[in-house]
């Protein structure tokens, strides 16, 4: 597995993490044990960020990761969101300690604030996200879905902490953020965490022969590969069965060359 610098912290994340929407769906025993047996192999397959919140599942998403990390929590970075209905100062410790008790751990790595909510200011949001990095409930805070604007005026608001990622929509086919938000994480060490980078399951079709017959890849991963290709970047594919879940985890074991990602960006 690759790692990547999350933000500027000097903390180490893989380059593909786990994403978890939809996990704890259904619920049935059947599933659950299917689902916490695809997040276990993707730990020991080196993934380490997890990524969840707690409007997924209503919560039953953080259940299974807490689940499946709580005996081995040093080896994981959890990764989850704070709706945005819950971004009041009170809401968001309410919102927090909720996700600590369904995720089974006593500090989340990254809390995010899952979209904007204009009618409430950001620094209201951000100052609960600083008493919760204060009192040890947190180590970093991120946004996701925001602009550049966004981010800047999130960043104004905090006065002792950074924001260090910024979870956006980004694969091959949805790549409105090479026109701002990715220059600016790159420019100010964000890291950019892509999600939906399999188009929620709509596999191009489109990526050379060449390429995939000389590193012997499927295009799911040329897609995982190429959407990491700059190192601010890493993508967080959810997937329900190991085979997929051994292939994202492998589409980085090697990396094209400059005309290879320019050929797959065209094709
Ligand atoms: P995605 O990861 O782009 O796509 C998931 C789909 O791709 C599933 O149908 C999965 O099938 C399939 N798949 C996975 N690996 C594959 C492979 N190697 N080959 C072929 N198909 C493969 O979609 P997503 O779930 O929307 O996004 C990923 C994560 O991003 C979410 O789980 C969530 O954590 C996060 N997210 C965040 C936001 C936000 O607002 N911040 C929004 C959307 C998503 P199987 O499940 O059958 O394996």
């Amino acid at each position: 597995m690759e790692y990547r610098e999350l933000g500027r912290t000097g903390e180490k994340i893989s380059t593909i993490g786990m994403g978890t929407w939809r996990m704890g769906t259904h619920g049935s025993p059947a599933e659950r044990a299917s689902q916490l047996g695809v997040l276990k192999r993707g730990i020991e397959l080196g993934i380490n960020l997890i990524d969840t919140a707690e409007i997924y599942a209503s919560g039953r998403s953080e259940e299974i990761v807490g689940e499946a990390t709580e005996k081995i929590r040093d080896e994981v970075f959890l990764a989850t969101k704070v709706a945005p209905g819950h971004l009041r100062y009170d809401d968001v410790i309410k919102a927090c300690h909720g996700s600590l008790q369904r995720l089974r751990t006593s500090y989340i790595d990254l809390y995010q604030v899952h979209w904007p909510d204009l009618s409430v200011p950001i620094k209201e949001t951000m100052a609960a996200m600083e008493k919760l990095v204060a009192d040890g409930s947190v180590r970093y805070v991120g946004v996701s879905n925001f602009s550049v604007k966004e981010t800047e005026e999130a960043k104004a608001s905090l006065a002792k902490n950074e924001i260090v990622s910024n979870q956006v929509y980004y694969s091959l086919t949805h790549r409105d953020v090479e026109a701002d938000v990715l220059p600016y994480c790159e420019r100010e060490n964000v890291t950019l965490i892509a999600y939906s980078p399999l188009d929620r399951g709509s596999i191009v079709n489109s990526i050379p022969r060449a390429i995939l017959r000389k590193y012997g890849m499927a295009q799911a991963q040329v897609m995982l590969n190429w959407v990491t290709r700059h190192d601010k970047v890493v993508a967080i594919p959810k997937a329900a069965s190991v085979v997929h879940l051994e292939e994202n985890a492998a589409s980085v074991s090697a990396r094209f060359d400059q005309a290879e990602y320019t050929q797959i960006s065209e094709a």
